[in-house]
């Protein structure tokens, strides 16, 4: 078999480290296929645009559904903030390894590098995630390979473990030089990738799965746009911000949720949540003219509209800063 015959497929973010595991494969002159994840908490932009310059095979796989099941109740639990890392990396690499053997691939690789996130990039949580993945001993990390053990992979000649790296901890040094090396001049920034490192983020989902264990991708992708509010009655209202969460809020309306916007102002699109009471209603109102041009007035009407029903106004007063404290989420 020629190193040409060798199949990788690899897990790639579209960072730096994930561009350069590809390239330290390829120099092998192994045939490499990437794979970039999308849900709700990440997409797949930075990925295809590095498999584009990288001139790779790439698939993007929405894996939503069952990713969201697992954020709910991961078996490993939350690192800093709502990021399920361990679980996570496990299920990409079992929906990689779904690849590898459609394509009759010999092992798999990410980008990871030992030490750069010290709760799921030290070795027992890199094993961890192996054995969970149901491809243990398949999975190289070419950035850091000279320091883990042995895999299967490369006992059995498919990669060449000496021209494998031994990058550890979180300087970007080495990595920088490596980029230089191979001419990589454009790639994004490292971290921002993934929302459910954000601690904002992770406040606002927290709260969801609490008050709704059912909580659905509309429900999640929600907590992206605008500022949100839990009011006395449970119903949830969230008030865009600006144009591109107005327009990004308009998408996300579900049967029978509420839109208000204040009478003739310009102001916010607000979604109030179906099943609303009279008294959350009345609440989102005074949140609805808080956040627009009517903000100074003692009193104004809000055009509330739901599905199937007729036009309501609803007429009160501004929230004041103690109510809108109060009932705000993040
Ligand atoms: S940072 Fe996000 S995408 Fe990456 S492993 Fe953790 S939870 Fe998954």
């Amino acid at each position: 078999m020629t190193e040409k015959d060798i199949k990788a497929v690899g897990i790639i973010s579209g960072g730096l480290d994930s561009m350069l595991a590809c390239r330290v494969l390829m120099d092998q002159g192994i045939n490499v296929t990437a794979i970039t994840f999308v849900t709700p908490f990440f997409g797949s932009a930075k990925g295809e645009t590095a498999a584009a310059s990288l001139g790779i095979t790439h698939h993007v796989i929405d894996i939503t559904g069952e990713h969201l099941k697992m954020v709910k109740a991961p078996k490993y639990g939350y690192g800093r903030n709502m990021n399920p890392c361990i679980d996570c990396h496990a299920m990409m690499f079992t929906k990689a390894g779904e690849v590898m053997e459609e394509i009759s691939g010999h092992f798999l690789f990410s980008g990871e590098v030992l030490g750069q996130r010290p709760m799921s990039q030290n070795v027992k949580a890199l094993r961890l995630v192996e054995k969970e993945s149901g491809y243990d001993g398949l999975i190289v990390r070419p950035l850091s390979a000279k320091l883990l053990p042995e895999t299967e992979a490369e006992k059995a000649g498919f990669v060449d473990r000496e021209r494998l790296l031994d990058i550890q901890g979180r300087s970007r040094k080495r990595q920088m030089e490596l980029a230089a090396g191979y001419g990589l001049n454009e790639f994004p920034t490292p971290g921002g990738g993934c929302l459910l490192t954000d601690p904002g983020f992770s406040i606002r989902l927290k709260e969801l799965f609490e008050v709704s264990p059912q909580a659905d991708a509309t429900d999640v992708t929600r907590l992206k746009y605008g500022r949100h509010f839990r009011l006395p009655g449970g119903s949830k209202a969230i008030v865009g911000r600006h144009k591109d969460d107005n327009d990004e809020l308009e998408k996300l309306f579900s049967p029978d949720d509420y839109s208000l916007q204040v009478e003739g102002i310009t102001g916010p699109l607000v979604l109030l949540e179906k099943g609303a009471d009279e008294g959350d209603i009345k609440i989102a109102a005074a949140l609805t003219l808080r956040y627009s041009r009517a903000a100074g007035r003692t009193a104004a009407a809000v055009i509330m509209t739901g599905t199937g029903e007729t036009e309501r106004k609803v007429t009160v007063a501004p929230a004041d800063d103690e109510a809108t404290e109060r009932y705000r989420i993040a």
